[in-house]
């Protein structure tokens, strides 16, 4: 076998054709209460050896290797003196390396000084995936982020200036239907001061492991929105946003009803009548039985 990965494997969509080697095994955090992706298993680094071994692996079959996402969940909280480590051993193996990257937390993007990640960024670490989820501290509380609005706002601003790139996500729905306006409004601002390069949405999908969580922390009933609801959020965000800089937008993760692509703000006006010609009809939305995490 050619990588032994310890499942379950997940990585976001645009990797799909990228090398994708395991180098730390669950999330360091994993706390969200949403989230369900690695609560059984126990976080670590798998040992240099090992990771070399697979690298030395794939180098037999493909030394044209170019892109690699580093798994699992929390790559990013490895320190900066291991991240190197595997960097400079990527480098080595794969001479057309143009791109790694990971899955990061504010947390541990603040936890590394300026100099650090300028580091990693010029040794090909370019593109983090951040979920932010929500720039409402009120819901950040809820859902145990365990970071809040200025928090992330300070690590997307740290990335930016190092020159790595950030995909961030934000989850429609979490706020439920008491909350919608405020996740929304102050995703927005927290959005409309932090840069980010790429932005996409997931709908807000409990898997049955985390739902007595997710209910349990958000410490009131929790009204779930339907999708006209979620369409009005999506519209709203889309109108008000106003990014500091390009964004390349997509909701094209399965969990979404509506797919759009797009680039804000050129592309706002097309994105926004594409959810009005939709909202009364719920046919032309993705099957409930097609939607997953
Ligand atoms: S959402 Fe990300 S940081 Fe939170 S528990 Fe899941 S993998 Fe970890």
């Amino acid at each position: 076998m050619l990588l032994c990965y310890e499942e379950p494997l997940y990585r976001p969509p645009s990797e799909a054709n990228n090398l994708i080697l395991q180098v730390t095994i669950g999330c360091r955090f994993n706390q969200c209460s949403f989230c369900s992706m690695y609560k059984h298993k126990e976080y670590r680094l798998k040992s240099i050896e090992d990771i070399q071994l697979e690298i030395d692996r794939v180098k037999q079959f493909n030394a044209d290797v170019s892109r690699i996402f580093l798994a699992d969940g929390d790559a990013f909280n490895l320190d900066s003196a291991q991240l190197l480590e595997i960097l400079k051993r990527l480098q080595a193996a794969f001479p057309k390396l143009t791109r790694v990257s990971c899955y990061a937390t504010p947390a541990n993007i603040s936890a590394k000084s300026a100099d650090e990640l300028a580091l990693l960024k010029a040794n090909k670490l370019s593109l983090i995936y951040v979920g932010i989820e929500t720039g409402s501290n009120l819901l950040l509380k809820k859902i145990t982020k365990g970071a809040t609005q200025n928090s992330i706002a300070r690590s997307l601003k740290l990335a930016d200036a190092a020159g790595i790139k950030v995909s961030a996500t934000i989850i429609l729905g979490l706020g439920g239907h008491q909350f919608w306006q405020q996740h929304i409004t102050e995703t927005v601002a927290l959005l409309n001061a932090a840069p980010v390069s790429y932005l996409s949405t997931l709908q807000l999908y409990l898997d049955k492991s985390a739902e007595a969580e997710f209910i349990d922390k958000f410490a009131e009933e929790f009204q779930p929105q339907s999708d006209a609801d979620i369409l009005q959020e999506l519209a709203q965000l889309i109108s008000q946003l106003r990014p500091v800089k390009k964004i390349i937008f997509r909701s094209n993760h399965a969990s979404n009803a509506l797919a759009l692509a797009g680039n804000l703000p050129k592309d706002r006006d097309k994105l926004l009548a594409q959810i009005s010609r939709v909202m009364n009809l719920p046919d032309r939305l993705r099957p409930q039985s097609s939607r997953s995490l």
